[in-house]
């Protein structure tokens, strides 16, 4: 006779893996990027500040509350597909960019959706946004991206 749980199969992590792989490979989707999973710490958090009944966002890298956004990026991707559609508003050219992008690309999500909001504040700093599905979450991340020359 049967035991309950004979037929389930035991399987080593390696057989596992692999198993894992050919069957992303078959439904053609990709690994998760594990580089792109929320750790760390975030130092260039973002705050507001209140003014009035608004809220005004702060520079994510120094704090100054004069931010200009200039550029949006969105990433439409299923889960773990293998490609995904990025486009891309640059305010400041007054142009729009949309192309199927294989693999990750600049998407800050390792698995899902994502945006990134480009901007600078009037101190100088320049910022990129990031803003990632992840599981049930939303992570927002800042990056210094540079400094807006003087002259
Ligand atoms: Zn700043």
């Amino acid at each position: 006779m049967d035991k309950k749980g004979d037929k389930m199969t035991k399987l080593s992590m390696n057989k596992f893996i692999n198993m894992t792989v050919s069957d992303m490979n078959r439904r053609n989707v990709m690994e998760p990027n594990f580089d792109k999973y929320p750790t760390g710490v975030n130092e260039n958090k973002i705050s507001f500040t209140e003014y009035d009944d608004d809220q005004l966002m702060n520079c994510p890298i120094c704090g100054f509350n004069c931010t200009h956004i200039t550029g949006v990026e969105v990433f439409a991707r299923g889960e773990d597909a293998e490609e995904h559609i990025h486009t891309a508003v640059d305010m400041e050219e007054m142009s729009t960019k949309v192309e199927n992008v294989k693999g990750h690309g600049r998407n800050p999500s390792g698995r899902r959706d994502g945006l990134i909001l480009s901007g600078y504040c009037e101190s100088g700093c320049k910022f990129d946004i990031e803003i990632a599905q992840h599981k049930g979450n939303t992570f927002f991340k800042s990056i210094k991206t540079g400094k807006i020359k003087d002259d």
